[in-house]
């Protein structure tokens, strides 16, 4: 069955140097694991046909499709705060682009797809852990409303490939508002290639930010939504692994999920990662780390904004004021977490006794905020309470807001996730479609599922995640 994709290419029109041109190399045997059906149409693309065996190898790079114009994007990027001039989809190829039902521009991209110019030592491949992980919580940020990357695909390929052992190899097609990252102004602006800072300017302008009138615009836009993104993130426990400036995209959208992880109790300090040892990309740094990375961005863009010292000036004021941004919009999401509408005065101070409540026993940070729906707060904090309650009784004159909406029953728990990966890599894919088809309606009460819903028994806890290579 033919596979009609209605492909509108953008970024293969930039200049040489923005990519190289790359099929994705065929693998041995690809098989569907899992296709988003939901997402499939949303683009305009036939469910039929991705399921059909043309499908399923155009989802494993072993045919590509009419109009896809396969490249491996050209970025850069501070890894841990070290510079890395030259960085690239190494294990990626981006199909093309199409124009979803909304009128938004779309990136098609299979992750785990073979050697690119960019691949340096690695094998251009992804194994089934990272790409289930990918998919489960790329899909459960979505449905938690938060601003990420989506997964439309997974196949198996039939192929092994070697990590620390022999393991199965998988493709994730990944679809984004697009794959540019603070890293892809970093790869031009090192190279003070002013031409290619403008066209990709003028590209991310266009695609992402028709506003901005100037870079200063774009810069200010950009800080806006990361802002945002990173108090969604706070507030449901997220905690991204490895924020490095070639893993924060432009869009606003999470991207790149590696190591990543949901806090279970709650522990502001909170890190994951295997390779974070200092605790960079900790839980309660991200917001600082956001800065830090929005100031590399912000430099990449001074060449574009004239006179040298008044644009170091302008894009300096505008980082510095991400603080004020973010402190709002964490007001906002951690509010309405309490069930408060507006932001009052006060209200910082009762959230912050709520976490550090919270912090000091080490409650579990998703069921402690879930139980405030039935009005149960934590053992102690009968003062809190009353203060709280008469805090809403305030907001209740002026239309009441729904709890439960803002705080999750089900989010993917990384000992789910791991026994997810366990049992696929097994060949029982039953336990990820159930983690999948719970965390799509995330806040709903689906008491079937309530295994789904508890912290990690002890023996479960999982201490260590690892990055997707
Ligand atoms: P990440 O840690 O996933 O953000 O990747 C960092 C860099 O390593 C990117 O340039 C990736 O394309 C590259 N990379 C990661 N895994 C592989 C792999 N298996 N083969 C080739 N390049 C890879
Ligand atoms: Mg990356």
């Amino acid at each position: 069955m033919t596979v009609h994709i209605p492909f509108d290419n953008s970024y293969a029109r930039l200049p040489e140097g923005f990519f190289a041109l790359q099929k994705p190399t065929p693998v041995a045997q690809p098989q569907l694991v899992v296709l988003n059906e939901v997402l499939a149409r949303e683009l305009g693309l036939d469910p039929e046909e991705l399921r059909s065996r043309d499908g399923v190898d155009v989802l494993a790079g072993n045919l590509v499709p009419d109009g896809a114009e396969p490249l491996a994007q050209a970025y850069a990027g501070h890894q841990f705060a070290g510079w890395v001039p030259r960085l690239g989809d190494g294990r990626a190829v981006l199909l093309g682009e199409v124009i979803d039902a909304t009128g938004q521009r779309r990136d098609i991209q299979l992750k785990g797809a073979g050697r690119t110019a960019f691949s340096r030592g690695g094998d251009g491949r992804a194994w089934l852990g990272p790409v289930l992980r990918e998919f489960i919580v790329s899909e459960a940020m979505q449905a938690l409303g938060i601003p990420t990357t989506r997964a439309l695909a997974a196949v198996t390929t039939g192929q092994e490939i070697l990590r620390e052992t022999v393991r199965p190899g998988a493709v994730l097609t990944r679809v984004a508002a697009s794959h540019i990252r603070v890293g892809t102004f970093q790869y031009f602006a090192a190279r003070q290639d002013i031409g290619a800072l403008q066209a990709l300017t003028q590209h991310v302008i266009a695609r992402h930010y028709p506003d901005a009138r100037s870079p200063l615009d774009l810069l200010n836009a950009v800080i806006a939504r990361q802002a945002r993104l990173i108090a969604k993130w706070m507030g449901v426990g997220f905690i991204h692994g490895v924020m490095n400036t070639d893993n924060m995209a432009i869009s606003g959208e999470t991207i790149d999920y590696g190591p990543c992880a949901f806090m279970d109790g709650y522990d502001p300090g909170t890190v994951y990662s295997s390779i974070d040892r200092f605790g960079r990309y900790a839980y309660d740094q991200q917001p600082r780390i956001a800065v830090w990375n929005l100031a590399q961005f912000a430099t990449c863009l001074i060449p574009l904004m004239g006179e040298k010292d008044a644009a170091i000036a302008a894009a300096t004021e505008a980082v510095h004021g991400f603080p004020d941004v973010y402190a709002k919009e964490w007001q906002d999401v951690f509010g309405k977490k309490l069930g408060f509408a507006r932001a009052m005065n006060g209200d910082k101070e009762l959230i912050q006794e709520f976490l550090d409540e919270m912090a000091r026993s080490g409650a579990d940070f998703t069921i402690t905020f879930r139980n405030l729906s039935n009005d149960v707060t934590p053992d102690g904090m009968e003062d809190w309470a009353a203060r709280w309650r008469r805090r809403r009784d305030e907001e209740r004159s002026c239309g009441a807001t729904d709890i439960s909406a803002a705080n999750p029953a089900f989010i993917p728990r990384n000992h789910l996730i791991e026994q997810a990966i366990a049992a696929a890599t097994a060949g029982d894919f039953a336990p990820f479609h159930r983690l999948n088809s719970v965390l799509a309606r995330p806040f709903e009460e689906q008491s079937e599922f309530s295994d789904l819903q508890s912290p990690p028994q002890p023996h479960e806890v999982v201490e260590r995640t690892f990055c997707g290579t």
